[in-house]
């Protein structure tokens, strides 16, 4: 049999880890990437914010152990200073932005050298470049062309700029400049309240910056857990943020040493920085998708079905370039979709309902499964149980009381549908409540489970025994 050759263009988490699949079933794996290995994901996003959160997460900490009876030599345990004013051996904690940014960009070449090495030592060739659909079977690079049976398009999105708030990569940034910032923002104007916009403010708010966090919405994190969101919000606010709440940015400029940004109202609001976090636009322009056949939606999203194919035979696309859903892991689940069906894999088609995701704010955000949301409307039939996390001996010994576990389950058969639960490392929580949503445990089984004690998961398990079915 002749050997599959399959072409990706785009080295994120949608591209590398369907190169690996591609690999490990025999194919020639081609992979072109214009950034490097690891793609935004690895070297702009995901993990560099997340390194961000790392730091912040840790002065948040920092912040309330005067309370945990610690003190530091030459001031008040702790005290986290407003950026900028704390010099050095002064009292408190204080956030050196050049050797935070330093650390963001190192780890993410590491993490980026070390795909890099997976890829090659799983026989699979990189290309450093900008890739293009070319004709049936065909992806050029330049003037080089890769002949391939099956295509991989994984290119990724890029930040949306409102048309009168232009990053100047110094003033006004997106995202992606942040790191390349020689200090920290004094007082940070971050437009957008989304996922991405909420994690930034609470982690520069951790880190000692004033924030103004402007939101068109009600309440933050709009499309959430509604009772996470707020709560997330309270505390943003209690800690000293600024949240304009029903206020739609549409302009931002520089003015003198910072920034104002000018609101629908008419309100202007000044900064020492501006931070855009207004959503991302899929990177589908110039491919030559509309040349091959591929269909695109009205956002310029490519159409795909659930094993990652596009409307183009032999063309399969997966990522945040499809926007089904903007996450590293529904990126990698699509790839490597798209590499089991193309080379005869049995496949299970992608399935959306049991993916577990995280806000990183403080608290975190982790939810999977059935929300909130579904149920009010009725979409979904399911019993609710919240439980507070401020009553769990574990939270009272850490020092925090603002989080919860709510649980949904299913009212015939006590099967576990979806959880959420907001709590300062609701990430790793979440794991137990994904388990029960995937095996369909139910309620009884996770209430028999033994939890630590004392423990934050204790709080799964209690929350699974107030919604133990009665035998009949
Ligand atoms: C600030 C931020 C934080 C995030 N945090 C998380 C998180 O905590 N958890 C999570 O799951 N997700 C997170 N995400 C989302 C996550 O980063 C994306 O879902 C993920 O990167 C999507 O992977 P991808 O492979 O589709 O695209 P990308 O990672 O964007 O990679 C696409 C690559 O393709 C390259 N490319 C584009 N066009 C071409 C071309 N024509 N030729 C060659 N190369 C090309 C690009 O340069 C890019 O490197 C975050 C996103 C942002 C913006």
């Amino acid at each position: 049999m002749t050997e599959s050759r399959v072409a990706i263009i785009g080295g994120g988490p949608g591209g590398y880890e369907a190169a690996l699949v591609g690999a490990q079933l025999g194919a020639k794996v081609t992979v072109v990437e214009e950034t490097g290995p690891g793609g935004s994901c690895v070297l702009t996003d995901c993990v560099p914010s997340k390194t961000l959160i790392a730091t912040s997460s840790m002065m948040a900490a920092l912040d309330g152990t005067a309370d945990l009876g610690i003190r530091f030599d030459g001031g008040p345990g702790g005290r986290v200073e407003p950026a900028g004013q704390a010099g050095p051996g002064g009292p408190g904690a204080r956030a050196d932005a050049a050797q935070l940014n330093g650390r963001i960009r190192s780890l993410a070449q590491a993490q980026s050298a070390d795909v890099a090495t997976r890829l090659a030592a799983e026989g699979v060739e990189v290309i450093a470049g900008r890739g293009r659909l070319a004709g049936p079977g065909l992806v050029a690079v330049g003037d080089q062309l890769i002949h391939a049976d099956t295509v991989l398009l994984a290119t990724g999105a890029a930040p949306r700029v409102l048309p009168d708030a232009v990053p100047d990569g110094d003033r006004i940034v997106t995202c992606r400049e942040l790191y390349g910032l020689g200090e920290l923002p004094r007082e940070l104007i971050v437009v957008g309240s989304g996922v991405t916009g909420a994690e930034f403010a609470s982690a520069y708010q951790a880190l000692g910056c004033q924030v103004t966090l402007v939101s068109s919405r009600d309440h933050v994190l709009p499309h959430e857990d509604a009772d996470a969101a707020m709560l997330v919000e309270e505390v943003f606010r209690r800690r000293g943020m600024a949240v304009l709440s029903r206020s739609r940015a549409v302009w931002a400029r520089r003015a003198g040493a910072g920034v104002e940004v000018g609101l629908e109202d008419g309100r202007i609001v000044r900064g020492s920085h501006c931070l855009l976090a207004v959503g991302m636009v899929p990177a589908t322009a110039g491919i030559g998708l509309e040349e091959a056949g591929v269909d695109i939606d009205a956002r310029r999203f490519i159409t795909v079905d659930r094993v990652s194919r596009t409307t183009a035979p032999g063309v399969y696309a997966a990522g945040d370039c499809t926007g089904v859903l903007m996450l590293a892991s529904v990126a990698a689940m699509q790839g490597r979709i798209a590499m089991w069906h193309a080379l005869g894999e049995a496949v299970q088609p992608l399935r959306l309902r049991h993916v577990a995701a995280t806000i990183f704010t403080d608290p975190q955000i982790a939810t999977v499964g059935v929300c909130q949301a579904d149920v009010d409307s009725g979409a979904v039939n399911a019993r609710v149980v919240k439980l507070p996390l401020a009553t769990n001996a574990r939270a009272k010994m850490d020092g925090f009381k603002d989080g919860f576990v709510k649980l949904f389950t299913r009212p015939s058969s006590g099967i576990v549908l979806g959880g959420v639960i907001v709590a300062p490392r609701a990430s790793e929580l979440i794991l137990g409540v994904s388990l029960a949503v995937e095996q369909q445990l139910t309620a009884d089984q996770i209430a028999h489970t033994f939890a630590v004690y004392p423990s934050l998961s204790g709080s799964i398990t209690e929350a699974a025994r107030q919604l133990m079915q009665p035998s009949e």
